[in-house]
């Protein structure tokens, strides 16, 4: 039996976030690379490899005559090999980009923060914006390996010790053989519109005053990403959602999440937050939330984060266009 051959239902248009700061990378992961015993060994004895060094949280940038970063990128240098080595992928010209996790601790951030130059050792929330997509890709993807290497050092079957493999891909413990691979866990985050477009805001439990984004919370396992968001905002604030919407989603290395975004609607307009985890929830127009904005009773997220861009998908605009935004500081 064949279907009328009618359109596919639409969108009226295709509204999902672009560009997400940490989701623009464009890097080849070249997977197959990594299985090669030798992979960073070889890599490292390629004068044409780059290598980025990573300390803590922090890498190494560079800025331009504009505003604009770049990561500092070597040639390998001997003393590379005495660090954890990365395969952090090949660039559209098939430069391979090779992160090492130094055992120097990072450069005190008071020091190099605000002296410029090629010194300057930035973290993710500092640098991303400013970052091209490439050296986005490459500082997300080092920090969530970092910070996966620095937590799984021993195994979860046994207990035992494990150590990297393929390329820093994988852990192996030293006892029983068995793989560990990096994890990444998954995070809703999502606006909710009432009946008359008003957008809800919440105040964390542990948030400055002032201090509103959208909510949020881990997904859950055996969980669909849609069910996390109607669970979640019933959690902390009492509300019904009757549908959610998927808007666009950005890895979120803090310490190892992805963040997926949606837009929920609901047609129940009475909040019940719960103190353990909302100080204060409310609706806002557009009119007041740029009103709240200019007159500096709430600041609104800023930077690299997926929660400024979903609360300007409902604005219609930046929220540094408001006048005398007070954005929070990242
Ligand atoms: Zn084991």
């Amino acid at each position: 039996m064949t279907t009328p051959s009618t359109p596919a239902t639409r969108e009226p248009h295709d509204d999902r976030l672009r560009d997400l700061a940490l989701a623009r990378s464009g890097l080849d992961r070249v997977a197959q690379e990594r299985m090669r015993p030798s992979a960073i060994d070889d890599l490292l004895g390629d004068p044409a490899t780059r290598v980025v060094e990573v300390r803590g949280e922090r890498l190494p940038v560079r800025a331009g005559n504009h505003g604009e970063l770049t990561l500092r990128l070597r040639p390998p240098a001997e003393a590379d090999r005495a660090g954890l080595g990365l395969h952090l992928g090949r660039g559209t010209d098939g430069t391979a980009y090779v992160g090492v996790l130094a055992s120097e601790p990072a450069p005190d951030p008071e020091a190099t923060a605000t002296t410029g130059g090629p010194d300057t050792w930035l973290t993710l929330r500092q640098a991303g914006e400013a970052l091209g997509a490439r050296d986005a890709g490459l500082f997300t993807t080092a920090l969530a390996l970092a910070n996966w290497h620095s937590t799984h050092r021993h195994c979860p079957r046994c207990g035992a010790e494990t150590e990297p493999s393929q390329a820093g891909w994988v852990r192996r413990c030293v006892r029983d053989g068995s793989e560990h691979y990096p994890r990444t866990d998954p995070a809703v985050i999502m606006s909710v519109l009432d009946p008359d477009d008003r957008l809800l805001l919440g105040r964390g439990a542990h948030w400055p005053e002032g201090r509103f984004s959208v909510l949020a919370g881990f997904v859950e396992p055996g969980e669909s990403f849609e069910a996390a968001v109607a669970r979640e905002v019933a959690e902390e604030v009492g509300i019904r959602i009757d549908d959610a919407r998927y808007l666009g989603n950005q890895p979120w290395p803090f310490p190892s999440s992805i963040m997926v975004g949606y837009v929920a609607t609901t047609s129940e307009t009475e909040l019940r937050p719960d103190p353990a985890e909302i100080a204060e929830a409310r609706w806002v127009t557009r009119a007041e939330y740029r009103a709240l904005l200019s007159s500096k009773v709430i600041r609104t997220p800023s930077g690299i984060s997926i929660a400024k861009r979903i609360i300007e998908h409902w604005l219609g605009s930046t929220v540094e266009s408001v006048a005398g935004a007070s954005v929070i500081d990242r």
